[in-house]
């Protein structure tokens, strides 16, 4: 802190964690000027020159962003680049071009008022859809129409900073993050955004800290202000005082060892004192992430959420592109096995063409869909199947809630073989086949379902937000989404026992099956497998390995006698308190 400026009061801000680490500098203010655009009318004379001044902005728009896809592709992978590729696509579309060119001979305006209300139109209507996702494509639009207005105007992007900082903004475009990136930035913190806005995404990718959906940081921070980013818990501080600053510095320093203490179990097997063997395994969204799961140390992959593949894109993916990504996973995880969880679209994550439904989250979901579109369900499956020649690959089927569904997938499944048998295509016929255990009811009938796969996969996400009706993505809700409810622990010992009893292994992949405080409680209960993302991996491996089998079955005893989610937590903090007092409890599962 500059010693010449009164001291300010330590101000904490909370916001979502978007990227774990802890930062701790000098923050720099980032605005990106939105340009001005103003309405002008043109002389016949002007009128001429006015459409090269366009092709001259779009081809220097077109080149900037040429450069940033690049260094995205190298940075944040091929998927993840994909937003860049369609804001390149726009400029280079002949419809948009020849309407500009023609609305800018018949109004005789000024091309930056054209081009803003053009592509502005965009924007709205993307804008008027109710999802996220809609809102984050509107942003890139506004993004992409900025771009073209400032080298209209000829304006610089800053783009160069001093020293090392941490990023302050209202909101950061993918291009922003990207750019910035070339510095040495410390961290992001921001006003808008959630976990899935695409800052999040490649802060994550990039592994700088961050915390997102801040509210007003922006306005509360000026640049040079000392602050601390804890991308762990979603905490920014402001002004720290010095003891503040000693406490996070130590902090850091503790997760530090921490993780180069867990990096020594990379190969060690996730097996208790006692010598009973779990499957510890990885959750992916993307491909990109297959290195860190390997160095992570992962068996294999639980769940690979295929439907991120649709990320920034307007149409689906066709057989020979699914193809090419599924193979790459399953050759980089072989021979581990990596279980493929067909497109889990609807709900909060919406795909292309999808209508606006009043319930998502009760709608047009997951298996729905795929029954309703059965071409992307079978292109979907034969690309999967074409990809499982090495024999570690499993299909596993989504918002599965009736047996009825169970069946009829499988048919699904059997007639793709019969259409890869007749074209001489080779696949796995033996491939195994699981469902996820999210609906109640198919948790309730999962004696039943055992019987007809190879595995079942409890996704607790769902399953807890449909078994105490609470929305698992409203704040105002928050704090009734108990994972410890015994409710919660009820349905999974019915699920696991089902599972057991039919000779078939049960494994958790939702979010409850990589929280510290769960692990003994899930083992012990019987769970044969946990699918953890992939940040956390090492830590639970650290903790079976330091328990007993006997001791774990005891606390999923106590925990099933107790009566309310509030005192199994208690308990479950205690025991963890107890065996583990070096591990801090608020790394992870933010
Ligand atoms: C779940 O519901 O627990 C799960 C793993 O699926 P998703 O979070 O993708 O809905
Ligand atoms: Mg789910």
């Amino acid at each position: 802190m500059k010693s010449d400026q009164p001291l300010r009061r330590e101000k904490i801000l909370k916001g979502v964690p978007a990227s774990p680490g802890i930062a701790i500098g000098s923050a720099h203010l980032f605005s990106q000027d939105i340009p001005r655009v103003e309405e002008r009318s043109l002389s016949d004379g002007e009128v001429a020159l006015e459409f090269d001044r366009v092709i001259r902005a779009l081809e220097k728009s077109s080149k900037e962003l040429d450069k940033i896809l690049v260094f995205a592709q190298q940075k944040v992978g091929d998927a993840k680049a994909k937003i860049f590729e369609a804001q390149i696509m726009v400029l280079h579309d002949d419809v948009l071009i020849d309407t500009i060119r023609k609305r800018i001979r018949q109004e005789k305006k000024n091309a930056e008022f054209i081009v803003s209300d053009e592509i502005g139109k965009y924007a709205s209507l993307m804008l008027r859809a109710h999802d996220e996702y809609m809102h984050e494509r509107a942003h890139d639009m506004e993004d992409l129409k900025n771009r073209i207005i400032r080298n209209l105007l000829q304006e610089k992007l800053i783009s160069k900073l001093e020293g090392s900082v941490i990023i302050v903004a209202h909101t950061l475009t993918p291009a922003d993050t990207m750019i910035l990136s070339r510095n040495h930035v410390l961290g992001y913190a921001t006003d808008m955004g959630g976990v899935t806005s695409h800052a999040a995404l490649f802060s994550r990718s990039l592994k700088i800290p961050a915390v997102v959906g801040l509210g007003d940081v922006s306005r509360e921070v000026e640049t040079g202000d000392m602050l601390i980013i804890d991308g762990y818990s979603g905490t920014i501080v402001v002004h720290p005082t010095q003891e503040r600053i000693e406490e996070f510095e130590q902090k850091h320093e503790r997760l530090l060892t921490f993780e180069a203490q867990l990096a020594l179990l990379k190969e060690l097997p996730a097996e208790t004192l006692d010598k009973h063997s779990v499957e510890l395994s990885a959750n992916i969204e993307l491909p990109e992430e297959l290195e860190y799961v390997v160095v992570q140390g992962s068996q294999g992959v639980g769940l690979y959420r295929t439907e991120s593949l649709l990320i920034g894109r307007d149409d689906f993916p066709s057989e020979e592109e699914q193809y090419q990504e599924y193979k790459r996973v399953v050759d980089r995880i072989y021979p581990n096995r990596v279980i493929m969880r067909t497109f889990d679209i609807g709900g909060d994550k919406i795909a292309p063409g999808m209508a606006e439904e009043a319930n998502p989250f009760l709608g047009w979901r997951g298996i729905r869909v795929c029954f309703d579109r059965p071409d992307l369900f079978m292109n979907q499956l034969r690309a999967m199947l074409r990809a499982s020649t090495r024999k570690n690959l499993a299909i596993m089927f989504p918002m599965i809630s009736t047996i009825g569904e169970v069946r009829k997938a499988k048919e699904y499944i059997l007639k793709t073989k019969t259409d890869l048998r007749a074209k001489q295509v080779n696949f796995d016929d033996n491939i195994q086949v699981g469902v996820m255990i999210e609906v109640p009811a198919a948790a309730l009938t999962a004696s039943q379902i055992a019987a007809e796969v190879d595995f079942l996969s409890i996704g607790s996400n769902d399953l807890i937000q449909y078994l105490i009706a609470v929305d698992r993505g409203n704040s105002l809700v928050a704090g009734l989404y108990q994972e410890f409810e015994p409710s919660v622990l009820t349905t999974l010992k019915h699920v696991i026992n089902a599972g057991h009893k039919e000779g078939i292994w049960v494994g958790i992949c939702g979010e409850m099956a990589g929280n510290p405080l769960a692990t003994a409680l899930l083992i012990g209960l019987g769970m044969d497998e946990l699918s953890v993302v992939p940040a956390v991996l090492p830590e639970i491996k650290k903790i079976i390995r330091s328990m007993n089998y006997s001791e774990m079955r005891r606390v999923a005893t106590e925990a099933l006698r107790l009566t309310t989610g509030e005192e199994i937590e208690l308990y479950l903090r205690t025991v963890f308190r107890k065996a583990f007092p070096e591990i801090p409890l608020d790394n992870n599962n933010s």
